[in-house]
């Protein structure tokens, strides 16, 4: 693991996690292992355009929605950030649940893509939010390859398109405060669970 973090200065109920990394890196994997060792973790669900794969539940995996939906969420100023993601489908983050167990001191991570960061990055200040940003590598770009293939849930061109981000994604390792190198997941999980514990002062 590699920790750039500075000390927490503010945020009484402790920093707000955002977690990014590349398509297929295992981020949904290590954040299962954190959350069935830690289950006081809690993740936000995101909105998405984007189809339930088989076995996703609506309000568990995401809150599914179509396109009207979610540009009138987005109109509202329901979201802390959206984007398109490998030109496909639109994500958003639900801004409520987000302070609201943000300001309950409950440990709150964010799995997002590289835009969303970037977002994120530029609204945190305005919003008083304190925010680490971890980001996911995987041991080598083949590995990565490797894991796309294996979990077999994306058509050739799917996966072109993720591999096509994910390029992008790993040249910006440099901006986030802590990486993670998911080599294996027990090992993850035990990282992600270090800076949590740290940010919000557990053991
Ligand atoms: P998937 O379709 O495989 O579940 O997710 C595709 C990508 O969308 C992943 O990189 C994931 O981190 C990202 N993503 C999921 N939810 C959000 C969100 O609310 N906002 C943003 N910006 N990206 C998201």
């Amino acid at each position: 693991m590699i920790d750039h973090a500075r000390p927490n200065a503010a945020s009484p109920g402790g920093r707000l996690i955002v977690l990014t990394g590349p398509t297929a890196v295992g981020k949904g994997t290590v954040e299962a292992e954190l959350r069935r060792r830690h289950p006081q973790v809690w993740v936000s669900v995101s909105a998405t355009t984007r189809r339930p794969r088989p076995g996703e539940v609506n309000g568990t995996n995401y809150w599914f929605m179509n396109d009207e939906e979610f540009a009138e969420k987005e109109r509202a100023g329901e979201f802390l950030e959206t984007a398109v993601v490998h030109n496909m489908a639109h994500y958003g983050t639900p801004l409520q649940p987000v302070l609201e167990h943000l300001r309950a001191g409950v440990p709150t991570i964010l799995e997002i893509d590289l835009q969303g960061a970037h977002r994120v990055k530029q609204k945190a200040p305005a919003m008083g939010l304190d925010v680490v940003y971890v980001f996911i590598a995987p041991p080598s770009y083949d590995e990565l390859v490797r894991r796309l293939i294996g979990r077999g849930t994306e058509n050739e061109e799917q996966r072109r398109k993720r591999l096509d981000t994910a390029k992008i994604e790993l040249a910006s390792e440099d901006e986030f405060d802590v990486t993670i190198v998911n080599t294996t997941v027990p090992q993850a999980a035990d990282d992600l669970w270090a800076v949590i514990a740290r940010e919000y002062g557990l053991h």
